[in-house]
């Protein structure tokens, strides 16, 4: 027993023992802990989970595809016949890179963005892209280590890096993405402090939470400045064949095999919680990959990946992803009107060509973290921008989601967040 455990004494009533008892346990083992568990915070997505399911709230936090639009009848039929007719395969362990035929089926998918000479071979299916992140930390990444990402960035990829102790250096993005000479300048920096650079986690079609897209002209350069720099590109991907608006552009990996892991996810363009992404990666690296995603899960679930391909050889799989393109559009376009129509001078946001979000900035100096009790009492929920970067510096930017709610409830949330703002414009 540690000094911090309280002992209750024999005649206190059962009510105070237990509470005694709770807190005593609360500190129990917390001196085990590793260095790296203090790290892992909650994502501030996750904070407001629950509140965003509080009846009559409008919630633009997370990110959640819309699931009502899918097939469900039918893939319940496909999951039924799996386990009743090939349950002793879909319910067993599988090989710890994913199953043959659906790497092949991820290379058809991963063909319509533009990536055409993938092998099966080279791809590791993952438990969601999320475990495709840690698993690219894992290999790369020692304590100490840094690793270059987008300002903003991903949360999640955030706390899976700062889980594996290294330092995340942010660089700059303006409306066309990561600034190349801003990338430049902070690799010469990181390396002149004696920093050791990974790679670059990029997130380049409709970047979450900020919904730009990195411009086709500065896809090139970026890829040719970190094989220069020899450092690795991660391309996280899962929105792009979420596009509503403008040019489909080729990803980095697109003309660069050996210099870009590149990410993908069935989460956005059939549903998350199936859990299955994917890592297409440099053949060079291939095996050590694998390896580290096989030591994490062993397999990746067996029976969702049966179900996931017999989806994709057994229903207009690019019908379902026009489906989802054409509801996120009319939902977009109901956020930017909403924001036109009721928000303050002075607040400017972006126009994204596809996936989830729109990136909100309000004057300099306003911090979004407070604003958002605020906008709880008024009925509205928003990721606050500074969840979304690795500095504790505050933030006035914000993020809101137009995936999962209607257009109506869009505008409906919007007209109740503008006078929380124009209250902070005006204070
Ligand atoms: N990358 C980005 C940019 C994301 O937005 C998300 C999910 N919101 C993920 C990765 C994780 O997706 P998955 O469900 O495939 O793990």
């Amino acid at each position: 027993m540690t000094a911090h455990q309280p002992t209750a004494p024999a005649d206190l009533s059962t009510e105070t023992e237990v509470a005694l008892e709770r807190a005593a346990t609360s500190h129990r083992h917390h001196e085990l802990f590793s260095a790296r568990a203090s790290k892992i915070k909650q994502s501030a997505v996750r904070d407001v989970f629950d509140i965003s399911l509080r009846p009559g709230l409008v919630s633009l936090a997370g990110g959640n595809p819309f699931l009502q639009s899918l097939p469900l009848e039918k893939i319940g039929g496909m999951a039924y016949k799996l386990v009743t007719e090939h349950g002793l395969t879909a319910l067993q362990y599988g090989g710890g890179q994913g199953m043959e035929k659906l790497r092949e089926q991820i290379c058809e998918v991963m063909a319509e963005e533009g990536i055409t000479d993938a092998d099966p071979g080279n791809v590791v299916v993952t438990v969601g892209s999320q475990s495709a992140q840690d698993v690219a930390c894992k290999v790369f990444c020692n304590p100490g280590d840094t690793v270059l990402c987008e300002d903003p960035t991903y949360v999640g990829a955030l706390n899976t890096f700062e889980a594996y102790e290294v330092n995340v250096e942010a660089v700059a993005m303006d409306d066309r993405g990561l600034v190349p000479d801003e990338l430049r300048r902070r690799i010469a920096e990181v390396r002149s402090a004696g920093g050791n650079i990974k790679f670059l986690y990029t997130i380049p079609n409709f970047n979450n939470p900020s919904g730009i897209t990195l411009a086709a002209e500065r896809r090139e350069e970026i890829v040719r400045i970190c094989q220069q720099a020899n450092i690795l590109i991660i391309e996280d991907n899962p929105y792009g064949l979420l596009r509503f608006d403008g040019q489909p552009i080729p990803p980095l990996r697109a003309g660069h095999p050996a210099d870009v892991i590149y990410m993908g996810s069935f989460s956005k363009i059939l549903a998350p919680g199936l859990r299955i992404g994917w890592a297409l990666v440099p053949a060079h690296l291939q095996r050590r990959f694998y390896l580290a995603s096989e030591a994490v899960t062993l397999c990746p679930p067996t029976l969702n990946q049966m179900l996931v391909s017999e989806y994709l050889d057994g229903h207009d799989w690019r019908g379902q992803i026009t489906n989802y393109r054409d509801l996120y559009a009319e939902r977009c376009l109901a956020m930017l009107s909403a924001l036109e129509e009721y928000m303050p001078p002075g607040v400017t946001w972006t126009r994204p060509e596809g996936g989830f979000f729109v990136w909100v900035t309000l004057p300099p100096g306003i911090d979004t973290y407070p604003l958002l009790h605020r906008a709880i009492d008024a009925g509205v929920v928003f990721i606050p921008g500074a969840a979304f970067t690795p500095s504790d510096e505050p933030s006035n930017r914000l993020r809101l989601a137009f995936s999962a709610v209607a257009g109506d409830r869009i505008r409906e949330g919007v007209r109740r967040l503008a006078p929380v703002i124009a209250e902070a414009i005006e204070a």
